[in-house]
């Protein structure tokens, strides 16, 4: 280990930083989180380093380097566009024994600075020592992925929570036990996941085995199951959200359904139980209240549920009765949002859901309900302005025509059809209200699909024509 990492006090300390283009402002982008004073010499700077200089965050010297900027100062940054300058500012470093970084000359550099990831007060450094800068930001951004926003409170709650664990557990040995204890499991991302309230239930239910086992081992997870119903989104997985990513990676148990695209069940953690409960249209289907039990059920074997459900959960997920059931067990659950299909659908066909002037509202709606196709209020629906998104929709096709042309809109209403948006088989058609039910079946429409009423493809899209299954 040529590098050593250390975490330097910045408190009260100056930096200076010695340019003010795009190297100076990539390592000002982190230095401004440190309590360091920092100090800018430049003849000139980018806007962002004006902006934090206007914020009050940098003092800026519009000049270049003078020896008296080096007075004082712990670290500095050798950042000017022109490699030989910044090698003499290194050299004149190393002869005044201050350390200094020079962006991009490792050779030059008596410190060099990791990838970060931060969650501040914790935050881990990754470095290759020079080799291989791509190799840090994957591990980087990996990271990034697993460790919860949340991490930064939670540390700051353990230290609060340190005191009180001192005093019912006195000795040094027992009291690294237990911290190992509380953070222990098969799964460390999961235990970083836990909410304040859950981690002191924890310390608690620990404190008093610890106190009972009078120093012997304790025994594991005494943490709460919970569920956590995650929308994953119309299928490409790169529209997934960060939440949603990270409660893959860490679920013990993921109840999925049938439009959950593979992609998706792909970055989820291998190890956990996957329970597929998707609902085929007119085919089997896993019941409801079926479903609701397994979620119950598996939440209080003290497991973390991950109910993924495609699109957002709340709409047309009967995700309602999900937390009904939950809430009547007193299972704790949270929700994440996910990118609805009818978003998925307006953006491949480049449309805007609303546009000022036209439509100040788009309804969301169901092609079926419980008792069949679905009614609604056709008379609004049927006016000029009216926008709607309709779900499971293709099946009802022929009815909702119907039901628009009886309460007066025009036969050469647009509608858009969007199957599997998203998804690497997508497939756009552009149709009229006249035609839709026969451009439905002429294009072939049989996977999930919205049908985008008043919307027609946007000229300027440059789609690739197989995308488009070209009807009307
Ligand atoms: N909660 C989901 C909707 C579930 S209802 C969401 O927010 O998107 C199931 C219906 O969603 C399907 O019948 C279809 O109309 C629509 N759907 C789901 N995924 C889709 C996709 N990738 N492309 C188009 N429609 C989709």
């Amino acid at each position: 280990m040529r590098y050593l990492p250390i975490h330097v006090d910045l408190k009260g300390v100056t930096l200076l930083i010695i340019g003010g283009g795009a190297a100076a402002e990539a390592k000002l982008r982190t230095l401004i989180k440190t309590d360091a004073n920092l100090i800018v010499v430049a003849p000139k700077v980018s806007t962002e380093i004006q902006k934090w200089i206007e914020e009050g965050v940098i003092v800026w010297h519009q000049r270049a380097p003078i020896t008296e900027d080096y007075i004082a100062v712990k670290l500095v940054y050798a950042a000017t566009d022109n490699q030989s300058i910044n090698t003499d500012i290194a050299k004149y470093c190393d002869e005044h024994d201050i350390l200094v970084n020079v962006a991009d000359q490792k050779d030059d550099c008596s410190f060099i600075t990791p990838a970060l990831v931060d969650r501040s007060p914790v935050t881990i450094s990754i470095g290759t020592e020079g080799t291989s800068p791509g190799l840090a930001r994957a591990l980087k951004s990996d990271l990034e992925t697993r460790l919860p926003s949340s991490l930064g409170t939670l540390a700051e709650f353990v230290a609060t929570a340190r005191k009180r664990v001192a005093k019912r557990i006195p000795d040094l040995a027992g009291r690294q036990r237990f911290w190992a204890q509380v953070f222990s499991g098969n799964d460390l991302t999961a235990q970083l996941k836990l909410s304040k309230e859950a981690l002191s239930l924890k310390i608690d239910s620990l404190i008093g085995q610890e106190n009972e086992s009078g120093g012997g081992p304790v025994k594991a997870d005494v943490s709460g199951g919970m569920v956590s119903l995650v929308g994953s989104g119309p299928g490409n997985p790169d529209l997934l959200t960060f939440q949603a990513r990270q409660k893959l990676h860490s679920a013990d148990v993921i109840v999925y359904d049938r439009l959950v695209s593979q992609g998706v069940l792909d970055l989820a953690r291998r190890e956990a139980e996957y329970i597929y409960v998707g609902k085929i249209p007119n085919g089997k289907s896993t019941p409801q209240s079926e479903i609701n039990d397994i979620l119950v059920e598996k939440a209080k074997q003290g497991l973390s549920v991950v109910r993924l459900k495609s699109g957002d959960p709340l709409i047309f997920g009967r995700a309602d009765e999900e937390i009904e059931a939950l809430e009547a067990a007193s299972i704790s659950f949270e929700i994440c949002p996910g990118i609805t299909s009818a978003a998925a659908a307006a953006a491949s066909i480049g449309a805007s859901l609303t546009a000022r002037g036209h439509n100040k509202s788009v309804s969301f709606l169901t092609g079926h309900d419980a008792k069949g196709f679905a009614e609604h209020d056709w008379t609004s629906l049927a006016q000029p302005h009216a926008r709607a998104a309709v779900y499971m929709g293709v099946g009802a096709a022929r009815f909702i025509q119907g039901r628009l042309l009886l309460h007066g809109a025009t036969r050469n209403l647009p509608i858009a059809i969007v199957e599997n948006a998203s998804r690497p088989n997508e497939k756009i058609v552009s149709s009229k209200l006249d035609a839709l039910p026969d451009d439905l079946t002429r294009a072939g429409i049989n996977g999930p699909a919205i049908l985008l009423i008043g919307y027609s493809l946007k000229q300027a899209l440059s789609l690739p024509t197989h995308k488009i299954g070209a009807v009307s």
